[in-house]
């Protein structure tokens, strides 16, 4: 018997007999000539917020980088571990995307972990708490009482958006083909509960909610 959980033996069988023979030609020719995706997103772990879904995208097309808040560290050439980085420094440099989109969402826990420092960490290792703390240049910036703790999330998850996209351009290789005009940054916000993306207004820096036809 194989050892997967009932719940994607069924989906795997659903994409068998349905997804794949109607995409197999793709799957074949991407398998023969390699990827070659436009975009590089950076999204969150979060169940609720796959990018694929989102943007409708068929095998091939982004290149999805996923961890807990949807957060870019600066550059750091340490000799350490930096899984988020070797993604970026491949996109880039090896997959030569034209494209990165910061993608945050509403209702994220792992900024909501960034903005709760006076609990015992989520868990004991405290990996989680190490990686917030990333961000926590930006959580100081939305401490006002005044704001309710909603308002301070929400804030938050635009500000790290912004402040993860000027983390990437601290990577020369960014930076440099940013300034050739071979690759742009953007930013995006995606609320769960309504499906809206609010995108990054590159003068401004607002989110602004994508009107639908
Ligand atoms: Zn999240």
């Amino acid at each position: 018997m194989p050892h997967l959980p009932e719940h994607l033996l069924t989906g795997y069988r659903n994409f068998m007999s349905g997804r794949y023979p109607a995409e197999s030609g793709r799957y074949r020719s991407l398998a023969r000539e390699g990827q070659a995706p436009e975009t590089m997103i950076v999204a969150c772990c979060d169940s609720r917020s796959a990018p694929e879904a989102i943007f409708d995208a068929g095998p091939g097309e982004l290149f999805v980088l996923r961890n807990v808040g949807n957060l870019v560290p600066p550059y750091e050439p340490d000799g350490e571990y930096h899984s988020t980085s070797a993604a970026l420094e491949f996109a880039v440099q090896s997959l030569k995307v034209k494209n990165i989109v910061v993608m945050g969402h509403g209702r994220c826990g792992g900024i909501r972990a960034a903005l709760d420092t006076n609990s015992a960490p989520l868990s004991p290792g405290d990996f989680i708490g190490k990686w917030m703390s990333l961000i926590a240049p930006a959580a100081e910036t939305v401490t006002s009482t005044f704001m309710t703790a909603t308002e301070r999330q929400t804030a938050l998850e635009r500000i790290s958006i912004r402040y993860s996209i000027a983390n990437l351009r601290t990577f020369p290789c960014v930076s440099i083909l940013e300034g050739k005009g071979r690759l742009t940054l953007h930013g995006a916000w995606f609320d769960i509960s309504t499906g809206e993306l609010w995108v990054m207004n590159k003068e401004t820096g607002d989110f602004e909610r994508l009107e639908m036809e």
